[in-house]
Parts: structure tokens; C-alpha cells; sequence
């Protein structure tokens, strides 16, 4: 996943790559690496963290007013300073930040080998710079030229910033597949993963799209694709506030984030929905609506937490639209042959609108007629961007690796969505139609009241901090819920936890109960609460702890459960946004208990843009 930043201008480039790559720590945090290109060029690398990364420099030349840096999730080549970008090419003209993976690498790196390279760490990477330095020298063509060259041989993804000795003061940036932003000054440039390290200098930025090249100095942008066709850049202007990207008090950006959320899920709705509540507006789809009240069916692809989000938006389509939904794993649709209709609709979720696996599973489904909606939090980025259509979440920038508050505002948007629909096809009576938007909007008040209990759910997290497994089930809406839960508790804890249909944990799982086992039972005030109360008691006749999520003022349930969190009445179709909040707080403060890294859970990065 891997965060790029570069810069090149009159500024002191160190302290803006520093920064910058705090900022982008979210993509990875393996190793993390700066080159200074000015004149002789100095680079510092190691594994670990951005801060190793300055306690290396300390005390060295950091001077310089163009640079790059890199902070790496390692895909090729173990996390290590040998390993950590950027790479060198082998006689010193090249260096590469990357992002992405080179698919064919260790066939070029064969072929690079018998020309007698030798390679200094286990990368693809290093690979591309070796390759683009035999191109430049052996061809004697411009160093952009050796660039072109070298990408049009590459199978993979890449987002790339690349430098020559030979030609200082100029970076050439590249990209296919993993995003790369490039924030416009007054005489010089900014280049990044995202807009993050970019926002405080300005807010005028070029996203680059796929196989093109931009040669950067600090007076000159020269935008073209592989094939040297000059390319007109397309300048955008960012919103993005510096407030939104630091911690606001909060121990973790988690937590932070979990607090949000009664703002974030108004962002989402705010400006959609008529103030006196009759109606829900949803301008980015105002276009495809035909097509979409028409559709037979419905295809969501999403990886991870969007596609717990993708599960909530099948049961409300078929609940409230009457459209048969499919909900799929993008890693998996994209190297199935899946049979797709002109009629179907896909809905593609990504909280950073980059996700490789649905980018490819949309690029697969672009093949056919169907219709293909984009809910990205990210605004600019290539799934927004592709899509025929789509609703962003709003919920402002996410930082924490365990995803919350970009969860329930892709289930509000899929809930705002559902409602829509099922009021055109005639297939939601308008007064629940009526009632459901009066529930939505009764969403953040209620959340605050279960931001609340805090305090309360924290003490149960003392109680398990220390067990190995745990259980989460939940039925109906709330399965994915379940799902949810567990996974935030297994990222960020290191806990195993699984997420089941509580009437699936007869089918083998409850095989795994006894005193030491927490199950996490998610009741909702719905037509499932009897057999809910079944699933309790078949747990508790096998001693298994339980801590059951409940609506307020719940009897029956309090009796038989060993911890009780309350959650405000609401309408079903809500509940998922309501009773997830206690989840994440439960999980949140089990990995602080357990010392765990919580915004940086280990092994994981954000932004998943590779495969
Ligand atoms: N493949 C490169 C490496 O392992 C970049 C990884 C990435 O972007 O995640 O260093």
C-alpha cells in the first residue's frame, strides 16, 4: 500500500517529507525512507517508523530543496532497512519511490541479472530502477524517455516518483493503478499519495490517471502518457482542512473517529434530505435513476469492512427496493467469470476509492453494459472517478487503520439509497418511506447517547482483555454487525474473533464454547428477538460468557446475559448504524488494554492498492 511523497521548490524539502509522511503512515509503516536530491544526494532509510526515520537524520545533511520519501508496506522482500525505499539503481543515476507491485518482476530481474546487474535488496522495486537505468544507458534517451520505456515493459501497479543525477531539480512521477496527487504552487510541487501531506501548501492539485507521466521541476508540469502524447492537466481544487487530519485531543485517531460519528453520518445525509424530512435527494445518481429503478438486480463488490457495509445495503434493497442483491468479495469477482446483465446495477464500495481489487472488479464489469455506482469517501479517486455515477460518504478523512466511521457512512448511504429507490419503484409505502428518514436522522442523537456509555464498556473490556477467542453473532441486519465486530477486534486486539448468523453457531461453532469463551450477541428490538433469546440461552447452558448488545430498557435479555450494553430504540433498518458503535468501542479499548499499536495494528495497512 506504501504512502510517496516528493517535493521540489524553494522550501527545504526534509521537514515537508517528514510531515507528509506522518501523514501517509496510515498506507504503511514497514520501513520508511527520504532521498535529497540536490546536488549530492543523500538518503536515510531503515525499517521500523517514520520517527526511526528522524532519529537517523538527526544530525546529518538534510539540506535540500528537492526530495522524495516513502514510508513502505512490504509486499516484495521482507520489512528491512536493505528493503526499505527509495531504491537505487545499480550505478547510482536513478532513485525510485514506489507504490504498487511489479507483477513480472523476477522475470525482468533475470533478464536484468544476465546483463550483469546485481541487486542490493529483495524488491520489485529496485528491479524497476535497474531497468529504467539499462534503458537510459544502454539507449542514451532522456531519463523520461527511459522511464516511458521502462513502464510500457511492466505488468503491475505503480505509483512511482523517480529522480536521475543527471537531471537534478527534476522528478517524473508516473502512475497505473496506485493514486498519486500532485499539489500545484508557486514554483514548485508537491507530489503524494494522497492530499494529505499537500493540503497546508495549497489547494490546487492534478490527479494523475492511469499510465500517464508528469515531469516535475520547480517551474514546469509536462503531463503526457506512455506513448508521449501530451496530456492538458486537469487541475482540481481540494476542501480538505488541515483540522481534519490531526488528532483533536484523542489518544488515537480511532478513537476519534469512533467519536465523529454522530457528525459524519449527518455529513453523509446533510444536503440529501429534504428539511422537512419528505424526501431524499441523491444528486450523484440523479443521472443513472432510470437505470437504476429498472435494474433486476444488484451486485455490490467491496473488500473488508465495505463489504460488512455491502451486507447491510442487501438486506435493505431487498427489504425496502424488492432487488435481488448479490454481495461479493471484489478479490473474488474479478478472476471469476461472472455472468452480468445489461440490467444489472453495481455498486462498488471503497472507503479510499482505491482499493485494488474492486478498481479491478469495476474495470471488469466497464466490459458490459451494466451500470456501476461509486460509494468512496475519497473525493477525486480512480473508483469515483470510473464509476458511471455515485454518492461519496462525506465522512471526512480517515486515518485510523480499523475503519469506523467510514463504515456507518457508507451504511447511511446505502440506507438513504435503498429508501430512494424502494420510494420510486413504488415498493415502499411512503409512510414508512416518511418514517425511515425520521429514523436516519434520529441516528446521531442516539449514537452520542451510546458514545455515553463509554466509560461502562470499557470496564467490560477489562474484564476480557486477556481472552484468546471470541464469538459475534447476530441475525438479520445485524449478521453483519457481527461480522464487523469481530473484525475490529481481531485488527486491532490480535484476539481471534469469528462473526456468525446466530443460527449458524449450532452448525459447528458453538462447539467452541465453554467458560472462558465471550460471545458478543447482538439482539435487535425485531422479529428475531425470540430466537435471539434461544442463541443466549444455548450459549449460557454451554457457560460461554455472554455480552449481548440490547435495546434499552430490554428485561428478559438483562436476566440471562452477563454484561448488558444498551443501545437507544430505533427502527430496525437503523440498527446496524447504532449497535456497531459499542462494538468498536469494546474493541478500541481492548487493544489499548493490551498495548496494541491501535491506529497502526500490525501487518495491516490502510487503503488496500494492491492486490
Ligand atoms: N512492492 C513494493 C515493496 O514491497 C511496494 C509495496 C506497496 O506499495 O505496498 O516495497
Amino acid at each position: 500500500m506504501c504512502g510517496i511523497v516528493a517535493y521540489v521548490g524553494d522550501r527545504t524539502a526534509y521537514p515537508i517529507l517528514i510531515k507528509g509522511l506522518q501523514r501517509l503512515e496510515y498506507r504503511g509503516y514497514d520501513s520508511a525512507g527520504i532521498a535529497l536530491l540536490n546536488g549530492e544526494t543523500h538518503v536515510y532509510k531503515c525499517k521500523g517508523k517514520v520517527k526511526d526515520l528522524q532519529a537517523l537524520a538527526k544530525d546529518k545533511d538534510i539540506s535540500g530543496t528537492v526530495g522524495m520519501g516513502h514510508t513502505r508496506w512490504a509486499t516484495h522482500g521482507e520489512p528491512s532497512d536493505r528493503n526499505a525505499h527509495p531504491h537505487q539503481s545499480m550505478n547510482g543515476k536513478f532513485f525510485v519511490v514506489h507504490n504498487g507491485i511489479i507483477e513480472n518482476y523476477s522475470h525482468l530481474k533475470k533478464e536484468l541479472q544476465n546483463r550483469g546487474y546485481k541487486f542490493a535488496s529483495d524488491t520489485d522495486t529496485e528491479v524497476l530502477a535497474n531497468l529504467i537505468e539499462n534503458i537510459y544507458l544502454e539507449q542514451k534517451v532522456s531519463a523520461e524517455l527511459a522511464v516511458r520505456l521502462a513502464l510500457t515493459r511492466v505488468v503491475g501497479a505503480y505509483g512511482l516518483v523517480i529522480s536521475c543525477e543527471d537531471e537534478p531539480g527534476t522528478l517524473i512521477a508516473a502512475r497505473k493503478g496506485s493514486p498519486l496527487v500532485i499539489g500545484i504552487g508557486e514554483h514548485e510541487y508537491f507530489l503524494a499519495s494522497d492530499a494529505t501531506p499537500i493540503v497546508e501548501y495549497t489547494d490546487k492539485v492534478l490527479y494523475l490517471n492511469d499510465e500517464e507521466v508528469a515531469v516535475i521541476t520547480r517551474d514546469s508540469l509536462d503531463l503526457k502518457n506512455l506513448l508521449n502524447d501530451s496530456k492538458t492537466p486537469e487541475i482540481q481544487k481540494i476542501t480538505l482542512s488541515i483540522d481534519h487530519i490531526d488528532k483533536g485531543g484523542y489518544e488515537h485517531f480511532m478513537l476519534k473517529e469512533i467519536h465523529e460519528q454522530p457528525l459524519t453520518i449527518q455529513d453523509t445525509f446533510r444536503g440529501r434530505i429534504a428539511m422537512d424530512e419528505s424526501k431524499i435527494f441523491l444528486g450523484g445518481i440523479l443521472d443513472v435513476m432510470p437505470k437504476l429503478i429498472n435494474a433486476k438486480r444488484i451486485i455490490i463488490v467491496a473488500c473488508g469492512t465495505s463489504w460488512h457495509a455491502g451486507l447491510v445495503g442487501e438486506y435493505l434493497f431487498e427489504q425496502y427496493a424488492r432487488i435481488p442483491v448479490e454481495v461479493e468479495y471484489a478479490s473474488e469477482f474479478r478472476y471469476r467469470d461472472p455472468i452480468i446483465y445489461p440490467d444489472d446495477l453495481v455498486i462498488a464500495i471503497s472507503q479510499s476509492g482505491e482499493t485494488a481489487d474492486t478498481l479491478a472488479a469495476i474495470r471488469k464489469v466497464k466490459e458490459t453494459q451494466a451500470t456501476i455506482l461509486g460509494i468512496c469517501n475519497v473525493a477525486g479517486s480512480s473508483i469515483s472517478r470510473e464509476t458511471d455515477a455515485g454518492v461519496y460518504t462525506h465522512a471526512g478523512i480517515e486515518i485510523g487503520v480499523a475503519s469506523t466511521k467510514a463504515f456507518t457512512s457508507q451504511i447511511t448511504v446505502l440506507t438513504m439509497m435503498a429508501l430512494v429507490l424502494g420510494s420510486k419503484r413504488q415498493t415502499l409505502a411512503p409512510e414508512l418511506y416518511h418514517h425511515l428518514i425520521h429514523e436516519l436522522i434520529q441516528v446521531p442523537k442516539k449514537i452520542e447517547e451510546i458514545l455515553k456509555e463509554e466509560e461502562k464498556i470499557k470496564a467490560i473490556a477489562a474484564v476480557y482483555k486477556d481472552v484468546s477467542n471470541a464469538l459475534y453473532m447476530g441475525r438479520g441486519l445485524l449478521f453483519p454487525v457481527a461480522l464487523e465486530g469481530a473484525l475490529k477486534l481481531k485488527e486491532i486486539s490480535y484476539i481471534h474473533a469469528e462473526g456468525y448468523p446466530a443460527a449458524e453457531m449450532k452448525h459447528g461453532p458453538i462447539a467452541l464454547i465453554d467458560e472462558n469463551m465471550p460471545v458478543l450477541a447482538l439482539a435487535g428490538n425485531d422479529t428475531s428477538y425470540e430466537k435471539m433469546i434461544s442463541n443466549i440461552q444455548e450459549v449460557k447452558a454451554r457457560k460461554g460468557k455472554v455480552i449481548a448488545i440490547v435495546s434499552r430498557g430490554d428485561k428478559t435479555i438483562r436476566k440471562m446475559a452477563d454484561h448488558v450494553i444498551e443501545i437507544p430504540e430505533c427502527h430496525e433498518a437503523v440498527s446496524p448504524l447504532l449497535a456497531v458503535i459499542p462494538l468498536q468501542i469494546l474493541s478500541y479499548h481492548i487493544a489499548v488494554m493490551r498495548e496494541c499499536n491501535v491506529d497502526q495494528p500490525r501487518n495491516l495497512a490502510k487503503s488496500v492498492t494492491v492486490e
